[in-house]
């Protein structure tokens, strides 16, 4: 079965082959169709007919949010093949897949429920003689280009909105993780998405990505993915004025109070961090703890992250599978190297795993490293991978102060029984999303995104809707008179006499 489609048809595309291989041991779980040049723009003109002219358009928002229900519904259907696509496309764990499996269909219904309610608004004007209505319409044709960490999730985020709000699409799904990106698709036909609204392209980010962030006939990019990408995209699509929303890394704190239960402390500093192995963008990859608390948190998630079970994500007991690539093991490696070298202890972890089942793939076990400083590589920069860095505080200022020394702004989470404390401390965090006394959970319904350069963009919840749509003001004068702005416009009528 082709994997690329364009215009409402399954093509195999002009850019060749690509393995897809599975993270747990290297094996390939699918030969996948390339994009070339051609396909890209065929892609693209396909996406501009259909918004242009194909009766898209003129479908009514209760069509639309049926649309999107019944593809909530094949997800539901198709969950746990979708869920074990994910497992071998990805490594995590098959719960975890499962679950965005479910998160998925959330998002579905959440704007299916949310289409047909989204209905503009009446502008009082405080003039009799006024009707002044901002209408919401769709931006048009929209890139769709995401990451590899939660591929069907962070898709989910666009084309269920982009949809509900009228926009037609071109999908660029990561090259690493592209499987699943092409089942939802293929939910979308079955659904009755009719051709040419959307439309999947795989290959390279330089080859297939990056014409679609400088295409003419492109209205919006949205992207999911690493800055240095979010950066060069927002630098090509300058020329042509698109909007683009922009959704990148974070570097998060995860600030414990020494009021905090030990077992809970060490528990959620974990589960921040180690969950799919860190590769979460919200990954609370820096515990800032308060000085008093600090060995003998240290002491207990030493004890606990030896104990995390490493496997297959497809055997219900492993806890953590792999992480996605080669290449991102060497990146791990290296954070952890440069690390070592500018002065870190190594608590915990920093060595590939031994046993035989972890050979082939590419595992990396949880690591813990104390001892750092605020101008360390492992500090600054995003690592995304299961690296836990410790640093420490002995204020409720200096806690803050570290919680947003850092040029991202996703998320982060703040721990004390004091709610008064945590109020204070999550206001004052620059960050995207700030949890108190939890780490992860999000819903459709609220905003989700980053400040500084975690990114521009709002995804799910009503703002992630808006992001796909054209507010247009319509001013309709339903008495309308004479200006008599110019003079003139009297002097004439008095030449012309009554
Ligand atoms: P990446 O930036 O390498 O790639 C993301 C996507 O962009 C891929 O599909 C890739 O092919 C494409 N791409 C690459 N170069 C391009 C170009 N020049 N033009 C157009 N497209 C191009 O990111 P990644 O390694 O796949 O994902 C990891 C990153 O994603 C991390 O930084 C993580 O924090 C971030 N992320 C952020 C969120 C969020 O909600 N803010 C969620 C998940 C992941």
């Amino acid at each position: 079965m082709p994997s690329l489609y364009i215009d409402g048809k399954w093509t195999a595309g002009s850019g060749g082959t690509a393995d897809v291989l599975n993270p747990f041991d290297a094996s390939v779980v699918q030969t996948v169709d390339q994009a070339g040049p051609d396909d890209v723009e065929r892609a693209v003109a396909a996406a501009r007919a259909a918004f242009d002219t194909g009766p898209w358009r003129t479908t009514s928002a209760s069509e639309r949010s049926a649309l999107l229900r019944r593809i909530s519904e094949l997800l539901v259907r198709d969950k746990e093949e979708i869920a074990r696509t994910e497992t071998l496309d990805t490594g995590k764990t098959l719960k975890e897949s499962r679950i965005d499996v479910d998160d998925v269909t959330a998002v579905f219904r959440y704007y299916a429920d949310l289409a047909d309610k989204d209905a503009g608004r009446i502008v009082d004007t405080g003039m009799d003689n006024v009707l002044s209505r901002v209408v919401h319409e769709p931006v048009g044709v929209c890139a769709l280009i995401t990451p590899w960490n939660y591929p069907l999730l962070q898709l989910s985020w666009k084309v269920a909105p982009a949809l509900a709000a009228g926009n037609t699409m071109v999908i660029k799904p990561s090259e690493v993780t592209p499987l699943t990106s092409v089942m939802l698709v293929r939910l979308c036909e079955e659904a009755g998405v009719p051709p040419g609204v959307v439309n999947i392209v795989l290959g390279e980010g330089r080859s297939v990505g990056a014409p679609l962030t400088e295409h003419d006939d492109v209205d919006m990019v949205s992207f999911t993915g690493g800055l240095a990408t979010g950066q060069a995209i927002i630098r090509a699509s300058a020329a042509t004025v698109k909007r683009v929303a922009v959704e990148l890394g974070g570097k998060n704190p995860n600030i414990m109070f020494a009021d905090v239960d030990l077992d809970l402390a060490a528990d959620w500093a974990m589960t921040a961090v180690f969950l799919h192995s860190g590769q979460v963008c919200s990954a609370g990859a820096r515990l800032i703890v308060e000085e008093s608390m600090h060995d003998d948190l240290v002491a207990e998630i030493a004890r606990r992250a030896q104990l995390i079970r490493m496997g297959n994500g497809l055997d219900e007991t492993s806890e953590v599978g792999p992480l996605v690539s080669a290449a991102h093991r060497a990146k791990i490696e290296d954070f952890v190297a440069s690390a070592l070298a500018e002065g870190a202890t190594l608590v915990t972890g920093g060595a590939r795993p031994e046993g035989p089942d972890l050979q082939k793939g590419w595992f990396y076990p949880p690591t813990l490293l104390t001892g750092v400083r605020r101008d360390m590589r492992v500090i600054r920069e995003e690592t995304f991978g299961p690296i836990l860095t410790v640093e420490t505080f002995r204020t409720e200022e200096e806690a803050v102060a570290l919680g947003n020394d850092t040029e991202y702004g996703l998320a982060g989470a703040v721990w004390t029984p004091d709610m008064a404390k945590a109020h204070r401390v999550a206001g004052a965090l620059r960050h995207g999303t700030v949890w108190i006394n939890d780490y992860h959970p999000y819903v459709p319904a609220a905003e989700w995104g980053g400040m500084k350069r975690s990114g521009n963009g709002r995804e799910l919840g009503p703002t992630g809707l808006a992001e796909y749509q054209e507010h247009k003001h319509i001013w309709h004068n339903t008495d309308p008179a004479p200006s008599r702005w110019f003079s003139g416009d009297a002097r004439v009528r008095e030449e012309d006499g009554p």
